[in-house]
């Protein structure tokens, strides 16, 4: 694949230790798509959980970062005193997320660079005031902010400065426009958020706010073409790999759906699976149409009404499993497209997991076939394992569409869509 290195340097910063940290139950801003929103009860955490959870999750050994956030955590009057307290304990990299408001004043940039704040996040949704004011839903908030990316960038140019965005129907078309408006200020590294249907964003704004991915993906792409500037940084979040056909280094990390599902939504997640998806999560329902994690809620449903694969002679198949980096997977069944076939060929026998397109038995393992309870971590581990299987965009021209069951993530990442062939 074109974009390997990009993968692999990636590869190596998915393994450091990251912490996140939340310091404020509250935000100054108002986004149309907050994904918090319901639960902001303006109360600061309390200082000894902020110290003890900064400490906690260090580990010596790794590279660590923190991150102080969620939801606006530059509003906690300690804010500073917590960027301080991760330096001195050192953190590697200590950053924030941001949504500006608070960092229009000389003074409290200096406190907060001072105390040792390496990296800010900045939230921007547009390029100019009108819909980026609309998106945060609080007036001026683009002249503001821009005019200090300006000040950080002139006063304090040993910060790294990078961008979020949150993509939605308003601002999809002209996503491509504002990475290049932001990069005339230097700004290199992004992160691309997909918008999710939690909480109000989906209940208030579905229409306004969602978009559908197969008739913008020309904007995504032209998005994703910008990742390949040499000095450019570019994350993604939530989307659907199916955006990322020919930029597959994009494709965020599989295990990232671990801390989707066993973490704050844990016991309903949890709820869900002991109870044989009887007790469905509370979001399920309209929103599961545009939602990420729909192949991981629904495929427990459908599998766990399949049956399993029976009468399998293990002598004469075997199971093409996933490994847990592209970087092993090209160690095992080396780096190039024709390669990865060879080998499948190679192994002369029944192989499972692997699509039509690509070898001629067409059987698939279901979670029944390989679970060993009936646990969210159980069937979030297989899932992630084994049963996290893509398709491309394009599967929907194959004559096996419907009945494919595709194939895992990884092996996407690490050779890109155009393994797959579409059979007429
Ligand atoms: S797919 Fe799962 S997480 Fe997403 S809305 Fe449906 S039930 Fe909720
Ligand atoms: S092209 Fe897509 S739908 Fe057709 S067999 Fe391959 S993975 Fe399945």
């Amino acid at each position: 694949m074109e974009n390997k290195q990009n993968l692999l340097s990636k590869e190596k910063t998915t393994k450091q230790n990251r912490v996140w940290v939340r310091i404020t139950a509250a935000c100054n801003n108002k986004c149309l798509f907050c994904l918090d929103s319901d639960a902001q009860n303006w109360v600061l955490v309390k200082e000894d959980i902020v110290i003890q959870e900064i400490s906690k999750w260090f580990k010596a050994w790794f590279e660590n970062r923190v991150i102080i956030s969620w939801w606006e955590a530059s509003i906690n009057p300690k804010f500073s005193e917590y960027i301080k307290y991760a330096r001195e304990l050192w953190y590697d990299r200590v950053q924030t997320v941001t949504n500006w408001n608070m960092f229009h004043s000389f003074d409290f940039c200096k406190k907060v660079v001072d105390a040792g704040l390496q990296e800010i996040t900045f939230s921007f949704h547009w390029h100019n005031s009108t819909l980026h004011d609309y998106l945060v839903a609080t007036p001026w908030a683009f002249n503001r902010s821009i005019k200090w990316l300006l000040n950080i960038k002139k006063y304090f140019p040993e910060v790294i400065v990078n961008i979020d965005i949150v993509v939605n129907k308003v601002n999809v078309a002209y996503l491509p426009d504002i990475v290049k408006f932001f990069m005339k200020f230097w700004v290199y590294e992004y992160d691309i958020l997909q918008i999710i249907p939690f909480w109000r964003w989906f209940k208030e704004y579905k229409r306004k706010l969602f978009y559908n991915i197969s008739e913008n993906i020309e904007y995504l792409q032209k998005t994703w073409e910008l990742s390949q500037i040499p000095w450019m940084y570019m994350w993604t979040n939530r989307f659907p790999a199916e955006a990322f056909e020919w930029y597959e280094d994009l494709i965020q990390d599989p295990r990232k759906m671990k801390s989707e599902v066993m973490w704050e939504a844990y016991l309903m997640f949890e709820e869900f699976i002991k109870s044989n998806w009887k007790i469905k999560p509370n979001c399920y329902g309209d929103a599961c149409s545009v939602c990420f994690q729909k192949d991981y809620c629904h495929s427990y449903i459908e599998n766990i009404n399949t049956k399993k694969l029976d009468n399998i002679d293990t002598n004469d198949t075997i199971i093409i499993s996933w490994e847990e980096f592209p970087s092993q997977v090209y160690e095992k069944y080396w780096d190039k497209i024709e390669d990865f076939k060879n080998k499948l060929k190679s192994f002369n026998k029944k192989l499972i997991n692997i699509p039509k397109c690509l070898w001629w038995t067409w059987i698939y393992q279901t979670y029944n076939d390989i679970k060993q309870q009936d646990s969210l971590a159980d069937y979030t581990y297989k899932y992630i394992n084994n049963l996290y299987r893509i398709k491309s965009l394009n599967c929907k021209k194959c004559k096996y569409d419907k009945e494919c069951k595709w194939i895992h993530i990884n092996f996407i990442r690490s050779y890109g869509f155009k393994i797959l062939e579409i059979i007429k």
